[in-house]
Order: C-alpha cells, then sequence, then structure tokens
C-alpha cells in the first residue's frame, strides 16, 4: 500500500521579529512567510497572519488577503486590529492574555516606584560627576505608604498592580464599568466614580484599553482635576493621554511626574513630552521579559495552529 499523500503546508504571515522565539515543532505543518515590521501587509493566498502591534490590520489589508481564517495577534491589546472588518470577513482574532500580565504589573511598580523616588534625577546626578555626597534634602520624593493609587481599568493587569500596592500600604481607589468584589475584598479597594478617581489619586495608573471611550480620557480638563504633585503613569496604549496636555501640566508643576511606557505614535514621541520635566519614558518594554515574549509568540501561533486544524481558537478576543 502506497503511503498517504503529505499533508500540504499551510501558507501563512509571521512578524519576522517573532522568528528568534519560536521553536521549529511550533511551525509544523506551516509554510511561513516572515513579515518585517517595516514592509507592508502583502496580498495573496495566505490562511493566517501573526502580526506585531504595530502592524495595522484593517478592511483594506483583510480584503488583500482573501483566504485568511485568523488573526493572531502577538499582544492582548488588540486595537492594531479593525475586529468589525474582520468579523464581517469571517476572519478570527485571537490576542495572548494572561502570559503578560505579571510582567506588565511589574513594570508599572516600576514606572511607580521611579517616579515616586525620582530615579531618573538620581541616576543623572551620578551620572554628571555633580554629586558631592549625601545631603539630608537632597533628591526627596514622596513616601508610598499611605498614598493613595487610583486605577482606571481593573481586569488582568489592573488587578495584579493592585494586588502589589497592598504589601507598600497604599490605598487603592479603582474606576471601572464593572465592580470587582474579589478584588476589592482581597485589597480593600473601592469602586469610585472618574471625577472622584481623578481628585483623590496621588498616583493614578491606566490599564483600560484603547477604545473611543477611553481615548483621550487624561487631557487638560482631567488634568486640571488632579491633585498637585500627583503621578500619572501609563502602561496601557499611549492615546489614552493627550501628551501635549500632560507635557503642560508637568511644565507648569502641577503634576508630580509622569511614567510613561506607552506612547500616541510610537517610536515618536510629542516634543514637548520627551523635554518636559520628571518624566520616567520607556520605549513599550510592559511585556519585554524573555519568558513571557516566549510565552506571547507561543501562544499566537498556537491560535494558529487551531484554526488552522479546525478547532477552536485558545484566546480569541471575543467569546
Ligand atoms: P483586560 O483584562 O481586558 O482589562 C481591561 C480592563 O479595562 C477591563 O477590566 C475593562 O473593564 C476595562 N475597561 C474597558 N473599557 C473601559 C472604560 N471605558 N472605562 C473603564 N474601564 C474600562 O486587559 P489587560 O490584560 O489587563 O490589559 C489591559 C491593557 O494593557 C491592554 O488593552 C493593552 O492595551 C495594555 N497592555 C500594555 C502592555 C505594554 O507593553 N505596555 C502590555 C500588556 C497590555 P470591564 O472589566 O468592565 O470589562
Amino acid at each position: 500500500m502506497s503511503p498517504p499523500p503529505p499533508v500540504p503546508l499551510q501558507p501563512v504571515l509571521i512578524a519576522a521579529e517573532l522568528r528568534g522565539l519560536l521553536e521549529p515543532d511550533q511551525l509544523e505543518g506551516l509554510e511561513v512567510t516572515w513579515l518585517a515590521a517595516d514592509e507592508a501587509t502583502p496580498r495573496g493566498n495566505w490562511v493566517a497572519i501573526v502580526p506585531l502591534l504595530s502592524r495595522w490590520v484593517g478592511g483594506t489589508q483583510l480584503k488583500s488577503l482573501p483566504a485568511l481564517r485568523i488573526v493572531a495577534n502577538c499582544a492582548v491589546g488588540y486595537d492594531n486590529v479593525d475586529v468589525v472588518a474582520a468579523e464581517m470577513r469571517k476572519v478570527i482574532v485571537t490576542n495572548t492574555p494572561d502570559v503578560l500580565t505579571d510582567a506588565t504589573a511589574d513594570l508599572t511598580w516600576a514606572l511607580i516606584l521611579a517616579c515616586a523616588r525620582r530615579l531618573v534625577e538620581a541616576i543623572d546626578l551620578v551620572r554628571s560627576d555633580r554629586w558631592t555626597g549625601w545631603h539630608p534634602e537632597q533628591l526627596l520624593g514622596v513616601h508610598l505608604r499611605g498614598q493613595t493609587l487610583g486605577l482606571f481599568g481593573v481586569g488582568r493587569i489592573g488587578q495584579a498592580v493592585g494586588r502589589r500596592a497592598v504589601p507598600f500600604g497604599l490605598r487603592i481607589i479603582y474606576a471601572a464599568r464593572t465592580a470587582k468584589p474579589d478584588f476589592e475584598r482581597d485589597t480593600g479597594a473601592t469602586r469610585v466614580e472618574w471625577t472622584r478617581l481623578l481628585a483623590e489619586s496621588d498616583i493614578l495608573s491606566l490599564h483600560a484599553p484603547s477604545t473611543p471611550e477611553t481615548k483621550g480620557i487624561v487631557n487638560s480638563d482631567t488634568l486640571a482635576r488632579m491633585k498637585p504633585g500627583a503621578i500619572v503613569v501609563n502602561t496601557a496604549r499611549g492615546d489614552l493621554i493627550r501628551e501635549e496636555a500632560l507635557a503642560i501640566a508637568l511644565e507648569d508643576g502641577r503634576l508630580g511626574a509622569a511614567g510613561l511606557d506607552v506612547f500616541t505614535d510610537e517610536p515618536a514621541i510629542h516634543p514637548r513630552l520627551r523635554a518636559a520635566p520628571r518624566t520616567v519614558l520607556l520605549p513599550h518594554i510592559g511585556s519585554a521579559t524573555h519568558d513571557t515574549r516566549r510565552k506571547m509568540a507561543a501562544i499566537a501561533v498556537a491560535n494558529v495552529q487551531a484554526v488552522l486544524a479546525g478547532r477552536a481558537p485558545l484566546t480569541p478576543v471575543f467569546g
């Protein structure tokens, strides 16, 4: 009896930058075209695409990939994908939740601590050779215990950030569409309206996705309602903040500091914000640990394998 004919390989597009994070067995059965971040999305009969969050996958791109069955985003946020256009074309959209929660919550705390304890100014002082020794009033920062942490968005990452606040002795308040009783029970957090969150937070940390409702939620009006000297931290998406308004609040001395991992027009940063005082600006490294990035790439490709094998995706964006 002759052996069964080989199963044809499935043509897929995968971001070239993920190559070093993937093992050959994860790519079994796939004929991969590696797509560099600076290349436009090509036209053709690929059945799956694994894009980075910097690649817009909208109606035009979906139209030029008529055989596409899945967009397996390598990120938990999926604001780079037109999910309505995808649904209309019956293309499944998946993301990579959970595996990046701890890494991103840890980085959020790195930003909170760096802002509160003026780490950038301290490092600059040492590097500048101008440090003349211990001084009782040198680089005094914010004492965290007893301060109020305000969380906007308390899903996976927002809750992980809140849980880390308990041993630091912070009071936690949060604004969310739905109450989180388990989180409240475990951390003593209180749910408040957005306006009260602004008025009472010593540290405001953003953890909601970029949506039409959340874009620009931190703007000149909302910044004016914040406590003088408050700290703003953003590890969610850059466009939640109006960057020029934030820069002006820092220039005026109304805001204590801003710790930002994400920007509206990455990798560009509004020039006024780049030049503003008391900022800690990071190049979108929230999930950047070896372990996390490997897991993100693995889940994205596992979603592709599942859908192409006729199984349910592991982590669909909807349902
Ligand atoms: P998640 O579990 O889906 O949590 C998002 C939360 O935002 C949900 O609790 C949701 O509320 C809330 N939310 C949505 N719209 C809101 C609104 N209009 N007002 C108030 N709350 C709203 O997502 P996650 O895993 O925590 O990730 C959060 C975001 O972090 C992602 O969307 C992504 O953009 C960003 N992120 C950034 C990095 C980085 O590298 N810096 C890494 C990972 C993630 P409900 O609970 O009521 O639905």
